[in-house]
């Protein structure tokens, strides 16, 4: 019988999911609890550390915990120890979360960006080799972005690497919500197309848009906007894999058929175009703390 566990946990604008292992390394004890109640009060590392010890009362008596990681919706600095920008979670900014939790609970804690903990997932998920650049592009509210090299995730000088979102496109006007005009996110995000149905489709179900209008030009000219910011990406690093996913992609009739016609169109020829391999990753609810497990493992294998 193994007594150790790890712990991951994925924090997003409208929920905190946790998780941990059990003997056999699987996910067990899956729990989710409102991220705008928890953090009603601006006291993050506080609400956090109570929300952990409920956790750790409640299925950890006779485990010890050896390790804590935490998806965070936000840019870290270049050693993951400050959260620098958080768009949807007020006191956050500026945290060292961390060492806080660390202080707190007794327990090593590490931070990585949310779309990192959910490429850990996909990679394994996959059965993705370490070796070489792997990318990731999750359309859901924004655009978000995992880059892998060797494995690991690439930080960047101060930490914000792959910010596949916030490409300026050349003449762009719309303002975005990091405060920039014309970003790429203003043109191919999950709040665009909201924005769209609004717009053009006011009667059409959300869930519907692709199902009953991915043949009309607007739709298709979203798609193709997708495609032209993945392609930024792909023909700067030329990628041994490439995963889409995000809660856009994963709508029911997402075009993806057409979705790769584009990216063929707008990848440099005859490379990266003529070996684009696409692979889509499952929107599901626990790939987050899933991915931030395997990330902890990672970290105890050293
Ligand atoms: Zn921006």
């Amino acid at each position: 019988m193994n007594n150790e566990c790890v712990i991951g946990i994925d924090i997003g604008g409208t929920n905190i999911r946790i998780g941990r292992t059990d003997e056999n390394d699987q996910l067990v004890d899956f729990e989710r609890v409102s991220s705008k109640e928890t953090f009603k009060d601006g006291n993050i590392s506080e609400s956090l550390t109570e929300v952990l010890k409920n956790y750790l009362d409640k299925y950890c008596k006779n485990v010890q915990v050896k390790q804590i990681a935490i998806g965070i919706p936000a840019t870290l600095s270049s050693d993951r120890k400050q959260i620098l920008q958080v768009p949807n979670i007020k006191g956050m900014d500026g945290l060292f979360l961390g060492k806080e939790l660390e202080e707190n609970l007794g327990i090593p804690v590490v931070l990585e960006k949310d779309v990192n903990m959910l490429y850990y997932w996909d990679k394994y998920d996959k059965k993705l080799s370490d070796e070489g650049v792997g990318i990731g592009v999750y359309i859901g509210t924004g655009v978000g972005n995992a880059i892998f090299i060797n494995g690991k995730p690439l930080a960047g000088k101060d930490g914000v690497a792959g910010e596949l979102g916030h490409i300026p496109m050349i003449g762009g006007t719309s303002q975005c919500g990091c405060g920039n005009l014309g970003c790429s996110e203003c043109y191919a995000s999950g709040w665009k197309l909201v924005e769209l149905k609004e717009e053009y489709y006011p009667d059409v179900d959300m869930n519907d848009l692709f199902v009953k209008k991915s043949n009309d030009t607007v739709l298709k000219n979203f798609v193709d906007n997708i495609a032209c910011v993945a392609c930024t990406e792909i023909n700067i690093l030329n990628p041994d894999s490439i995963i889409f996913g995000g809660g856009v992609i994963n709508m029911k009739g997402f075009p993806k058929d057409y979705l790769e016609e584009r990216l063929y169109v707008h990848a440099r020829k005859p490379y990266p175009a003529e070996s684009l391999e696409i692979q889509y990753s499952e929107d599901k609810v626990d790939n987050g703390v899933k991915g931030a497990i395997i990330f902890a493992k990672t970290l105890l294998e050293k």
